[in-house]
Formats: structure tokens, C-alpha cells, sequence
């Protein structure tokens, strides 16, 4: 049986694509927020794990809108992958942006703008509706004189109009006995326990229309199976604020939410939403659910782009930001100071930091047949403690890159099973970056604008 829901679960997975982090899906983590050792897709490092899942938690509750957190620590070592693995548990219903420090440069718009729909794209709207029909069998009644709905006593003239004549004739009595008890005003609607003939008053109808008036006032019965009144519908949209502001921006603005080719949008629609959203939560018809922004390459940004972020965190609809790095002191772009990770201080001295430590032996290993898995790659043991071996020596993304190309390499020798042979051809086809690197060391008098300055040719 266990067997059978494996392949089940498997079988979906196939239809999505592969990509980097499609092993992860969420933190594994227990109830208590312990990282489990091997669980969800996630192997080892396991403090930074246990950050980002209290990280979580607070999200969860509410607790911390407009805070940072960074994720600091060495090329490879996972902190995308943490970062996916919180927008995987954090569920559907709160939204999830990520972008790359470098695409802000990249779009055909001002860089606070690319900033300001990402942000949007982080802050979830949940917006309440009350539906007026509810399950049961709704029934339209008419009264002929408008004032009297009030005072109307039991001998109150009442027209009844529906379809089902049988059982307005049952509902009519009870009706005139509610008429009696309570005032009852055009667009009412009222359920009426069937059994009991309790009547309850549940709001009124949204739908009121000019006919309505003319046809003089009514109200509407609903009346609920076995006997139980039900409570009304609700329906609950969840959208994002920068959905929002590119349907409101131009007249074909749902389509360009599926291009992507939204343009810059203009400050007065974003002003106009903001007013219209702050009634709707004020009017108990709409909730701001802070959602996570996920900046990955943060040393990418410039000096605008921080005093941006800084602005927009005291925001009170932000959501948490989570930005990356891999770079120690550096540069901060469109500066010429430096700063640990190329972020100014006033930035730095708001994130909580978490830091990702490189992996052991045994963790590599454990991720390399995580990835297998997931590209559904058969590979001997020799193979594995090989491609372990190479990761330790070389980065772990280098030894994951390998893993298809040497299936490729098994396919064309018509094997089934990835064995030593194809892991060592790929891995001499293929260099990585020590090697690269030994390479030019060696020929880089051949290439161009070398800067060692030896045996530089005029001609070039
Ligand atoms: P960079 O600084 O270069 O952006 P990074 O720290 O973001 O690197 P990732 O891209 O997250 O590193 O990791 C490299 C690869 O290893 C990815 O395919 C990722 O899914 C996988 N990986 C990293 N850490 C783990 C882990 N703890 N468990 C499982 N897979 C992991």
C-alpha cells in the first residue's frame, strides 16, 4: 500500500518541470519547529532551518509585518532553497514574490517601480463577500403595502408570489406570525426554520435593484433543509495588491496580468486602491494579509534601491522581506563605500540575520540522492560516493549539474544505471570552476584583455 501511494505521488511530480528547488517543498520541520535531519527535500543546516521556521511562525500570527531577514552565507549552501521552502509552507492564501537583485535592472521600467509591484505583488487582499442566497430553497415573498411590513398583524394582507405554491402556503403562516414579532422592511432576508418556524433575521439582500421598489417591497425567505437555519455564505477572495492596481490601469488590464506586460503603473490608481482598500477593511469587508518578498542577489541593488526598501518597510501593509547574499564586504553599488554584504548599515541593523554554514560530506551525499530522485536518475554506489566526492572537492551545484549529464551519457551507452564510467566522462567533459580557472592560468595568453599584461599583442 505504501508502495502504491509512492508511485502515485510520484507521478505527479513528473508533470511539473525540474527545476534547481523542485526537490523542496517547505522547511521539514516538526510541530515544534525542530528541524527534522533529512525531510520535505531539505538536508542539514539545520539552525538556519529553524530560523526561517520561526521566521514563519510569526508570519503565521501576524506578528512581524515589515520586518527583514537576511540570508547570509556562501554560494551553495541553500539559501534559496530555504527561501523556497518557506514560500512552500506558507500555503496558498499568503503570497509569495521572489525576484533576482539584477532583474530590477533589467525590466523597461524606473527600478522603484519594478521594487514598488513587487512589494504589491507581496501584500494579499482577502476580501469578504456575503452571498444573499444560502442553501435551501429560497422563496420570494411580496407584501402589498409598503408601510405596513412592520405592523403588519396576523390578518395583515400579504400577496405571496413564487413558484412553488405549496410551500409559500406553508411559510405564509409563519410569516404573518414574524410579521407580528418583528419589523420586517423590504430587502430583508429571514430564514425560517422549517420545523420549528423560528425566524431569524440574516441581514439584507445586496441585490436590490429599482425594480424592486416598483414591485413594492419584498422579502425574501430562505428556508433550510432539515429543519437547521444556515448561516449566510461566505465567499472569500484572495488577491494581491498589484493585481488589483493592473486590472484598474488600463481597460485590458486582466490580460496583462497573465503577459506580465504590465507597464508602469500610474501613482493615482495605486492612490485611488489604497483609499478604496482601507474602506473596505474599515467596513470589516477586507483583511491585508502581509505576504513574503524574497530578494535574492541583494548586493545587486544600488543605493536608491536601499533607501527604497528602508522607506518601504515602515509601511504598515508590507510584507516581510527576506533578501540574500553571498558577497562579504563589498561595495555598495552606486557608492564608493563599502559595507559588510554591499548593504548600508541603516539597511543591516533591521534584518535579523541568518546565516548558512557549507555542508559536510555526509550532507552532500544525502542531496545528491535527493536530486537523483527528483530526475528520476538510477546511480550505482560507486557513482554516488564518486559524485560526492567531486561536490566536496568542487561546489555542490557543480556535482547536481552532473547527475543529468551523466545519464545522458549512460543513455548513449545504452545503460540503465549511471556507474563510475559516466560520472568520470562528464566529469572531464565538463569543468568546473577550479579547473576552469587552472585552465586559463595556464593559455590565458590566447584570450583576450587579459590583465596579467604578459605577452600582450598589439594587434588585438
Ligand atoms: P548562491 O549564493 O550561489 O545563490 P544559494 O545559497 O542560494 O547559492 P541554493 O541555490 O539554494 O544555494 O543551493 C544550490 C542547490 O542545492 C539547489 O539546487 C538547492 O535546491 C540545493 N540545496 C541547497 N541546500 C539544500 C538543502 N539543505 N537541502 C536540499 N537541497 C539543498
Amino acid at each position: 500500500m505504501a508502495e502504491l501511494k509512492l508511485s502515485e505521488s510520484r507521478d505527479l511530480t513528473r508533470i511539473e518541470r525540474i527545476g534547481a528547488h523542485s526537490h523542496i517543498r517547505g522547511l521539514g520541520l516538526d510541530s515544534s519547529l525542530e528541524p527534522r535531519a533529512v525531510s520535505e527535500g531539505m538536508v542539514g543546516q539545520t539552525s538556519a532551518r529553524k530560523a526561517a521556521g520561526v521566521i514563519l511562525q510569526m508570519i503565521r500570527d501576524g506578528k512581524i509585518a515589515g520586518r527583514a531577514v537576511l540570508l547570509a552565507g556562501q554560494p551553495g549552501t541553500g539559501k534559496t532553497a530555504i527561501a523556497m521552502g518557506m514560500a512552500k509552507s506558507l500555503g496558498l492564501e499568503t503570497p509569495f514574490a521572489m525576484i533576482a537583485g539584477s532583474e530590477l535592472f533589467s525590466l523597461e521600467m524606473s527600478k522603484t517601480e519594478a521594487l514598488t509591484q513587487a512589494f504589491r505583488k507581496a501584500i494579499g487582499v482577502r476580501i469578504k463577500e456575503e452571498t444573499e442566497v444560502i442553501e435551501g430553497e429560497v422563496v420570494e415573498v411580496q407584501i402589498d403595502r409598503p408601510a405596513v411590513a412592520g405592523a403588519a398583524s396576523k390578518s395583515g394582507k400579504l400577496t405571496l408570489k413564487t413558484t412553488e405554491m405549496e410551500t409559500v402556503y406553508d411559510l405564509g403562516a409563519k410569516m404573518i406570525e414574524a410579521l407580528g414579532k418583528e419589523k420586517v422592511t423590504s430587502g430583508d432576508v429571514i430564514a425560517i426554520d422549517k420545523a420549528s418556524g423560528k425566524i431569524t433575521k440574516l441581514g439584507r439582500s445586496f441585490s436590490r435593484s429599482r425594480d424592486f421598489d416598483a414591485m413594492g417591497p419584498q422579502v425574501k425567505f430562505v428556508q433550510c433543509p432539515d429543519g437547521e437555519l444556515q448561516k449566510r455564505k461566505e465567499v472569500v477572495h484572495c488577491v494581491t495588491l498589484h493585481e488589483i492596481d493592473v486590472i484598474n490601469s488600463r481597460t485590458q488590464g486582466f490580460l496583462a496580468l497573465f503577459t506580465g506586460d504590465t507597464g508602469e503603473i500610474r501613482a493615482e490608481v495605486r492612490e485611488q486602491i489604497d483609499t478604496k482598500v482601507a474602506e473596505w477593511r474599515e467596513e470589516g469587508k477586507a483583511e491585508i494579509v502581509p505576504g513574503v518578498l524574497f530578494i535574492d542577489e541583494v548586493h545587486m541593488l544600488d543605493i536608491e534601491c536601499f533607501s527604497f526598501l528602508n522607506r518601504a518597510l515602515e509601511n504598515e501593509m508590507a510584507p516581510i522581506l527576506v533578501v540574500a547574499t553571498n558577497r562579504g564586504i563589498t561595495n555598495i553599488r552606486g557608492t564608493n563605500y563599502k559595507s559588510p554584504h554591499g548593504i548600508p548599515i541603516d539597511l543591516l541593523d533591521r534584518l535579523l540575520i541568518i546565516s548558512t554554514q557549507p555542508y559536510t560530506e555526509e550532507e552532500i551525499r544525502k542531496i545528491l540522492d535527493i536530486r537523483c530522485q527528483e530526475e528520476d536518475v538510477e546511480m550505482a554506489e560507486g557513482a554516488k560516493q564518486l559524485l560526492t566526492k567531486i561536490g566536496v572537492e568542487t561546489s555542490l551545484r557543480y556535482a547536481i549539474h552532473l547527475i543529468i549529464a551523466a545519464a545522458l551519457a549512460c543513455q548513449k551507452r545504452k545503460g540503465k544505471v549511471v556507474e563510475l564510467e559516466d560520472i568520470n566522462r562528464v566529469y572531464h567533459l565538463f569543468l568546473d570552476v577550479k579547473r576552469s580557472t587552472q585552465y586559463l592560468m595556464e593559455y590565458q595568453n590566447q584570450y583576450m584583455f587579459n590583465e596579467t599584461g604578459e605577452g600582450e599583442d598589439d594587434d588585438v
